[in-house]
């Protein structure tokens, strides 16, 4: 039986300061379940603040994204050793925005290709995650476009094969995939139950085919995009529904508690 798990992914959004009384509310009014795992992906800057707040406690601590490489000429960069030092456990590897694919287009189109992330760099990130074992969340996931063209399953299909090339179910096994359908993220769109489930169900038979069964059982898959209390519920019901990746949501330590609740 897999355990829920339910991530909030802050983004480039909370000062030191913000972070660490969002952290301090959330844990004030957190229950802790067996069943329900917890996460949080704060900025880099806040990394060492949340985490001197969340010692001792259950709650998993996250980066958003890492690059592959030990160390070097790598400006602007943070390398996995980095992130394990300061005591992270869990990191985020694809997100759309960093892959330049935005379910809301807030910065100039001219300036997309700056977010240049492709499946390559995201395998090789993976594979640097997995070596410091730190856990990788992967995303993947569609845009309105690709649905609309009926191309749904096969752009996740190559996401996850690029992303898990040259990497074996034994080093994958506790990996998490997050199904994240870009026209859903920070749109306050979000994918129905039935469908956001049926994804997620075709996401683990992939990963049966790409691993192995046993791996592809016990992979958390998660749905994220616009996930919030008011649909947390009838989401995380669906079988092939892990749990969440929560952005939005995340930001405020009631409705983030409600989700998880949500989740148990
Ligand atoms: C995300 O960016 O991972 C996300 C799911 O965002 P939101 O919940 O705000 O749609």
């Amino acid at each position: 039986m897999r355990a829920k798990l339910v991530v909030g992914n802050w983004k480039m959004n909370l000062t030191r300061p913000e972070a660490a009384s969002c952290v301090e509310a959330l844990v004030k009014q957190i229950d802790s379940y067996e069943d329900v795992e917890v996460g949080l992906c704060p900025s880099y800057l806040s990394i060492p603040v949340v985490g001197n707040l969340l010692q001792g406690k259950s709650i998993l601590l996250g980066a958003q994204d890492v690059f592959w490489a030990g160390s070097g000429a790598f400006t602007g960069q943070v390398s996995p050793s980095m992130l394990k030092e300061v005591g992270v456990q869990i990191c985020i590897v694809g997100h759309s925005e960093p892959r330049g694919r935005f379910g809301k287009l807030e910065i100039p189109e001219s300036t997309i290709s700056y977010f240049g992330e492709t499946d390559q760099t995201v395998n090789l990130k993976l594979k640097a995650l997995l070596y410091h074992g730190i856990v990788p969340i992967l995303c993947v996931g569609e845009t309105l476009a690709e649905r609309e063209a009926g191309k749904t399953d096969s752009v996740i299909q190559d996401q996850l094969a690029g992303a898990l090339d040259g990497i074996d179910a034994a080093e994958f096994i506790a990996g998490v995939v997050a199904y994240e359908p870009v026209w859903a993220i920070g749109t306050g769109k979000t994918c129905d139950t039935e469908e956001a489930s049926r994804v997620c169900g075709m996401i683990r038979t992939h990963l049966a085919k790409l691993l192995d069964q046993d791996a592809a059982d016990s992979i958390r898959v998660l749905y994220g995009g616009s996930v919030k209390a008011a649909n947390a519920k009838e989401l995380f019901r669906a079988p092939d529904i892990d749990g969440g990746l929560v952005g939005g949501a995340s930001l405020n330590p009631e409705e983030f508690v409600q989700v998880i609740r949500a989740a148990h």
